[in-house]
């Protein structure tokens, strides 16, 4: 292994939740007020230890760096300066660096957006989730209806012009929502970027408990197609580019920090629950906030685990992160069993093939992008791959 690699996207994770969403299944701490000097105190403990360490070496200029949660913005106007100063304000000055910072309407206040963008942040990713004020009750959200707009219209005020609004569609039976209503409001918000959400039952949420006692049926897979298309037409309809399976760009909006998790491109994940990346090793720090906090606070690492990513395992993932974006999978590392499986795919329509073209590829249509976990384990075993079927990654659409 190359360990001495330099590493130039990094991803800081920001546990801090008012209180738990209905779905929610992320590594949160739920608190009123973010503890900023906790995680400055912790975050710092896990530099140390990780420069000490030497496996993953940070860039004398960082290329992406994204802040996800949790709620960053709980955080308060010098989460992000802080940030700089812990992570060298001189890997932060490229023109050309991507600096993300999820944010929840209800506590993103135009101090808050300043305070970002003075400390260097160009990018803000809102919770949006719906423009209904039942479905945002259901789900436990924070924000009103109004919510969105108002916090777009702060990121902007603020300087901040490169935006992304999530929403999540397929909610459960009976929850009141209109997808074509929010699809709507979204649209007028004219954000360069979209990411949606299919809900997904988790257990040990609180959804996957009234799922799994019968209080609450979660939505048929009819739906859950229905609004995914309807979703992917709309955006398309006024711009967009699906780049990926869950999300859509104006020209030159894609995700940076994105693509580095999509094409297997080195990371360092710091907080608690955050993963890490350098081929071939994988590794994912503690869970739990206290935990990750006494030992990163104690300047050590807080790894809970570890794997090197074999040529199995890599195969299985280079196809599967293949699929899912525009980018598709190389022609020409297609087997001959593999391209009569993409020209039965092709007759389905479930993808297209742009052989002899440079560069050629397999890409999958929308509808194959709604059975992207079958159809990428059936690309693997055409491929000659023994992986079984438990190792594959969940899939997010
Ligand atoms: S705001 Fe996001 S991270 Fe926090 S509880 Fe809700 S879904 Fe989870």
């Amino acid at each position: 292994m190359d360990s001495a690699t330099p590493v130039r996207s990094v991803y800081v994770h920001a546990p801090f939740c008012v209180r738990r969403c209905q779905y929610c299944d992320f590594a949160v701490q739920v608190r009123k007020i973010g503890d900023l000097d906790g995680w400055a105190a912790a975050l710092a403990g896990e530099l140390g230890a990780i420069e000490r360490e030497g496996v993953f070496p940070l860039a004398s200029s960082l290329d992406t760096l994204y802040v996800g949660g949790g709620t960053p913005s709980l955080l308060g106007p010098g989460a992000m300066e802080m940030l700089a100063r812990l992570l060298g304000r001189e890997r932060l000055v490229d023109p050309a660096l991507e600096w993300t910072a999820e944010a929840n309407p209800e506590s993103f206040s135009l101090e808050v957006a300043s305070g970002w963008r003075a400390a260097g942040l160009n990018r803000v990713s809102l919770g949006v989730q719906s423009f209904s004020e039942p479905a945002l009750r259901w789900m436990g959200r924070m924000h009103g209806p109004d919510g969105a707009r108002q916090a777009v219209a702060t990121a902007r005020a603020a300087g901040i012009r490169n935006l992304s609004v999530d929403l999540i569609f397929a909610l459960p039976e009976g929850i009141e929502r209109s997808w074509t209503e929010d699809l709507d409001l979204a649209l007028a918000l004219e954000p360069p970027h979209v990411s949606l959400y299919g809900l997904t039952v988790e257990s040990g949420t609180p959804l996957g408990k009234s799922v799994a006692e019968g209080r609450l049926a979660t939505a048929p897979e009819e739906r859950y197609r229905e609004e995914f298309l309807e979703a992917a037409e709309r955006l398309g309809a006024a711009g967009y580019l699906q780049y990926e399976v869950s999300n859509f760009a104006l020209p030159g909006h894609d995700s940076r920090h994105n693509r580095v998790y999509w094409e297997g491109g080195a990371y360092l994940g710091l907080g608690n629950g955050a993963h890490s990346f350098t081929d071939p090793l994988r590794r994912w720090n503690v869970r739990e906030w206290d935990d990750y906090a006494r030992a990163a606070g104690a300047g050590a690492l807080a790894v809970a685990g570890r794997e090197e990513v074999g040529p199995d395992a890599r195969r299985l993932e280079r196809v599967w992160l293949g699929l899912r974006t525009d980018r598709g999978v190389p022609w020409a590392e297609l087997t001959p069993g593999a391209r009569r499986l993409a020209h039965e795919w092709e007759a389905a329509g479930l993808a297209a093939i742009s052989p002899g073209s440079e560069p050629g590829a397999l890409r999958l249509t929308r509808e194959g992008w709604l059975l992207l976990d079958r159809l990428a384990v059936d690309l693997d075993a055409a491929l000659g791959a023994t992986v079984p079927r438990g190792d594959r990654a969940p899939t997010q659409v």
